[in-house]
């Protein structure tokens, strides 16, 4: 059985590393967005496969799909969910937990990152922002003259606003640093990500008193069966294997 694992995340790498130890024939593909992406153990393909029609023509080089991609990465999601309805080929979503059931009262949940923005400046002066790149650019007219604190993996290819200080790094993150990173910041804003690399500026805000605008994971597309861990992958393939 040849498996086309969809990834960019932790969960994905943790998943390919047990594929292949359980000797699965596995491919992990990654959209080659960051400059040093940490890569999973096996066989990997980088690069978009050019939309639904693309990846339909690729799967004829695979029996089942398993997307593992980032909760926000719904494009892919949508693209998978579509070829391989169109293909016929068995589609697992790996998908992580949000950090819904931990949320406290502090925490203000938008739908979009524009909605994001908005709140972000009405509630501080020196937002931390941990969205990502590549939304970047809709925080910018809303919070052009604020001291923001802006962290991401690689230098976004946007000019940034002067007041604005980039942090480029990579989670894992620890507690005391991110506590020692908020102590002068009065807003966290942050997409409902889960997992646990970032989820430690979630408690220094906690600690610090300070109000967390928190995005919304959009609704995936419909039909698609999903599991929540390693270990319901692992078992979906052993059983197809049989
Ligand atoms: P996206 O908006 O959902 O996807 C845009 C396009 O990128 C897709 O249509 C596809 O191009 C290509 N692509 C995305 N993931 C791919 C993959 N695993 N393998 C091959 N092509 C892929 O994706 P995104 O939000 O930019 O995320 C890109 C990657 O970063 C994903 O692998 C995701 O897991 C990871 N990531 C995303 C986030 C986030 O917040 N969005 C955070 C951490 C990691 P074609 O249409 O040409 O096939």
């Amino acid at each position: 059985m040849r498996v086309l694992l969809l990834g960019g995340t932790g969960e994905a790498r943790d998943l390919a590393e047990a594929l292949v130890a359980d000797g699965v024939d596995v491919m992990s593909s990654l959209a080659g967005r960051v400059a040093r992406p940490r890569l999973p153990v096996g066989p990997i393909r980088i690069g978009g496969f050019g939309g639904v029609e693309g990846l339909r023509s690729a799967l004829s080089e695979y029996d089942v799909v398993v997307d593992a991609t980032h909760p926000f990465a719904l494009g892919m999601t949508t693209n998978a969910a579509a070829a391989c309805a169109a293909e016929g080929k068995p589609l697992l979503r790996l998908e992580r937990p949000g950090w819904g059931d931990r949320a406290t009262p502090s925490w203000i949940w938008v739908d979009t990152h524009d909605e994001a923005a908005i709140v972000a400046g009405e509630l501080g002066h020196r937002p931390f922002l941990t969205v990502g790149r590549q939304e970047l650019a809709r925080f910018v007219p809303r919070l052009r003259d604020l001291h923001v604190l802006a962290r991401v993996v690689d230098v976004p290819d946007i000019e940034l606003p002067e007041e604005w200080e980039l942090l480029t790094s990579r989670g894992p993150y620890s507690l005391d640093g991110e506590r020692a990173l908020m102590v002068d910041r009065d807003v966290l804003v942050t997409k409902d990500s889960g997992g646990s690399y970032t989820w430690p500026k979630m408690e220094a805000a906690a600690e610090l008193g300070i109000p967390v605008v928190v995005v919304r994971r959009a609704a995936g597309p419909a039909g698609v069966d999903t599991v929540h861990e390693v270990a319901g992958v692992l078992n979906w393939i052993r059983s197809l294997r049989q």
